[in-house]
């Protein structure tokens, strides 16, 4: 099994196209389409994987993190939804280098869910998480400003999504799958036996064609543009949302547990998580017209200051560290994006399967439905049951640049910011990281 992965394997790989037919092309490296190559190439079914940015650049790298079952979906009655996604938690919770158990505090206050709604709520998803565990408010004795009346805890879990997507890739990779970064899908010809794509390798400028079976659009909040390159119509149902999230280092009174609360400005939950050296808080939820529609607007980031104050007055503009943001995939209709379902859709058109909306949480449902799709076509049958698997466990610190490099395939320095996480969880290393990142593209002769 190979769990070297560098940026000669991409040109193996690359120039592997030429002489090879696949069953299926995934396009989108993102959580999605890295779940579905990873279980694609655990069933023995040939994959290949196409990603136009760097692994886990869009959507999959600008989540809150939680791998939850959406307390928020409970109370708007997604009560299956909630289920599946706590029954994906629960498995996820396996790798426990990966996913991690996280306690969070609910505040009870004007703006919160009322005593009695929280603590049956909380019952219902602690059941559906498969604990019979009874809630029971706690009083504030002065940890939080004294408009909050106290708080319930419960139990829930975060990952770091880029890490988890590489997690992914990396397993596919070690059991046979392609997985191509910086390589842009832009048309497809398509004939009556065959597929063939139309893909240029963005760092070198370079164009080559990938045939293929079966077509996935695991293109996030790109899938419409997608869907154009691939000749298909546009899906009128599928909505984007950016949610921005602010990054400070601690506040007056330091916290170790996550919160939530609602915000005074107009009721929506947020989340206060403290990971690492520092502590995020988001989130946003406004519509926006193009997945490229990405830069926060000063209003976003104060709405976040503002609702966090209330409940830590010591907080302001000037602690902000960093912010980071990401577009929600959404299927569905209506004026007030925090209403659209989280739930995915599938959909199947001669032989290209279209992926609309989901969470991180249920990338694993999604990639076995997928599958699922595919074996009955092809007429094969295998098990997926605990599926996909991660296989590889990275093995050096985050800010091993060189390792990145020859072992996960990071290509540039935006790759290596990223999967280094430094925006989000070491500001404060920023230029010095730029400076060592450089000396080590410059060693791999990757500059
Ligand atoms: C603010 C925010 C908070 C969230 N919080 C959570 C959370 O806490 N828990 C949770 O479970 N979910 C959360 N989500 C939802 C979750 O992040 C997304 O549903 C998920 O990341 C979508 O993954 P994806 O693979 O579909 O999309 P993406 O990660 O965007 O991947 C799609 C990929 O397709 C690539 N692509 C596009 N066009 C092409 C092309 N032509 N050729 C090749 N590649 C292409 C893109 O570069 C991109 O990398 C959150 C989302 C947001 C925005």
């Amino acid at each position: 099994m190979e769990n070297n992965f560098s940026y000669a394997s991409r040109k193996s790989f690359i120039d592997g196209t030429k002489n090879s037919d696949y069953d299926v092309a995934v396009i989108g490296g993102g959580i999605v389409g890295a779940g579905i190559i990873n279980l694609l190439s655990q069933i023995g079914i040939r994959a290949i994987l196409l990603e136009k940015n760097d692994f886990a650049a869009g959507t999959s790298s600008g989540s809150s993190k939680l791998i939850h079952g959406g307390l928020r979906y409970l109370a708007q009655m997604h009560i299956k939804l909630t289920r599946d996604l706590l029954r994906e938690r629960n498995f996820l919770l396996r790798y426990d280098f990966l996913v991690k158990p996280v306690n969070f505090r609910i505040l009870v206050d004007d703006y919160s869910w009322n005593r009695f709604e929280l603590s049956l709520g909380l019952f219902m998803y602690n059941v559906l998480g498969g604990h019979f565990k009874i809630p029971h408010m706690v009083k504030n004795h002065g940890e939080f400003d004294k408009s909050i009346r106290g708080y319930f805890d419960y139990l829930d879990a975060m990952t770091d999504d880029t890490t988890l997507v590489m997690h992914n890739i990396m397993s596919a990779v070690m059991k046979g799958g392609i997985c191509i970064n910086h390589a842009e899908v832009v048309g497809l010809r398509d004939d009556k036996n065959v597929k063939e794509l139309h893909v240029v390798d963005t760092i070198k400028n370079e164009p080559f064609s990938v045939r293929s079976k079966y077509i996935i659009n695991a293109a996030g909040p790109w899938v419409n543009e997608v869907s154009v390159a691939l000749n298909l119509k546009k899906d009128e149902k599928f909505l984007l949302s950016r949610g921005t999230h602010i990054v400070i280092k601690q506040f007056d009174k330091p916290i170790t547990n996550a919160i939530v609360f609602r915000s005074h400005i107009d009721g929506r939950q947020m989340f206060v998580i403290p990971r690492e050296e520092v502590i995020i808080i988001g989130t946003t939820d406004v519509f926006v017209k193009s997945p490229e529609d990405t830069v926060a607007p000063e209003e976003e980031i104060d709405y976040i200051v503002k609702s966090v104050a209330r409940i830590y007055p010591s907080i302001s503009r000037g602690s902000v560290l960093s912010t980071y943001w990401g577009i929600r995939p959404l299927y569905g209709a209506g004026s007030d994006p925090g209403k659209v379902s989280r739930d995915f859709k599938l959909a199947m058109i001669n032989n290209i399967i279209e992926i609309l909306g989901g969470k991180i949480t249920d990338y694993g449902k999604v990639a076995r439905k997928v599958a699922k799709i595919i074996l009955k076509d092809m007429g094969k049958s295998a098990s997926l049951r605990g599926k996909p698997e991660i296989l590889y466990k990275r093995d050096f610190s985050f800010d091993n640049y060189d390792m990145h490099i020859m072992k996960e395939c990071a290509m540039t320095e935006e790759d290596l910011m990223r999967r280094a996480g430094i925006e989000i969880y070491h500001p404060w290393l920023r230029e010095t990281a730029k400076k060592e990142i450089k000396e080590a593209l410059a060693r791999n002769h990757l500059s």
